[in-house]
């Protein structure tokens, strides 16, 4: 599933293409996604202006002339090409590799700044709805979430009040939207790495009784705002490299330090521990048992 970094490098990418710019031809090849597309959906999007493209955890949001807003999710295997002047690109890094077969392009967009925009989602996970620009706050998809974990609200002592009293683990307390809305299994375990916190610890031992922060709480937001900006830094720069936006993989996860090494040394300066593998929730988790406690 791709992560706050890979979408926000895909609002980066679609963003010339689409802010300023009209539908002047919208095409579903089929009426549903993950759940059906909306009433009318080409009907309401031609003619209407993007007059921004913005991001809220891992949802897209284009703001539409028609005061609606359209509500984007790549889900677990959505990606979009752009074809423009002869050429393609495909906005975004992942670390998972997308389909390149055409037959998967449920949903197509022709703008007026001469791109083809085509939704491409064999698993068909992802999600379009219009949303009125006025109820976003009340919409159930964005309602429930926690801060933007780069945003200034998300803070040590945001995030140690959240995890005050909780019993459960770390990593869980950090995959839960409702805590900080955005981070996936790949970016928790690289913050926590970096921050030299086991993701086994209880997610209460960043915190006081009171849920004060202590230095762990520091640490980690630190962690977690560093390797967000790392990654979106890397998928950025990759943007311009044309031979990697077609479906190659960029460059940042070869920055990984723990996420898919088992049994590789780990990366901490001085450390001779060997990165482990357990199960948590149902989730692979990468640490080093040896620095990170
Ligand atoms: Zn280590």
């Amino acid at each position: 599933m791709p992560e706050l970094p890979e979408v926000e490098t895909v609002r980066r990418g679609l963003a010339p293409v689409m802010e300023g710019a009209r539908f002047v031809e919208v095409k579903a090849n089929r009426s549903d996604l993950r759940w059906p597309l909306p009433k009318d959906f080409a009907k309401r999007l031609t003619g209407r202006t993007v007059t921004g493209l913005g991001r809220r955890a891992k949802y897209l949001l284009a703001d539409l002339s028609s005061g609606e807003v359209l509500v984007m999710h790549l889900g677990m295997s959505g990606s979009f090409h752009v074809a423009r002047d002869g050429g393609t690109s495909k906005p975004g890094v992942y670390y998972h590799e997308r389909s390149k077969s055409r037959a998967h392009d449920h949903v197509i967009f022709e703008m007026s700044s001469g791109a083809t925009i085509s939704f491409n989602d064999p698993r068909r996970f992802g999600s379009m709805k219009l949303v009125p620009r006025a109820r976003l706050d009340q919409e159930p998809l964005l309602r429930a979430l926690g801060p933007e974990p780069l945003g200034n609200e998300f803070s040590a002592a945001m995030l140690a009040m959240a995890c005050k009293g909780k019993n459960t683990s770390l990593k869980a307390a950090l995959l839960d939207q409702k805590i900080v809305a955005g981070l996936g299994n790949i970016y928790v375990c690289e913050a926590l790495n970096r921050a030299l916190l086991s993701p086994r610890r209880k997610a209460s031992t960043i915190a006081s009784r009171t849920g004060a922060p202590n230095e762990r709480a520091e640490l980690l937001v630190a962690a977690i705002k560093a390797v967000l900006n790392e990654a979106i830094a890397a998928g950025g720069s990759s943007l311009r490299d044309h031979r990697r936006t077609d479906g190659s993989l960029g460059d940042f996860q070869h920055n990984f330090r723990v996420y898919d090494r088992e049994g590789e040394r780990c990366p901490t300066r001085g450390c001779n521990g060997t990165i482990r593998r357990i199960v948590q929730n149902g989730r692979s988790t990468f640490y080093c048992p040896v620095c990170q406690k």
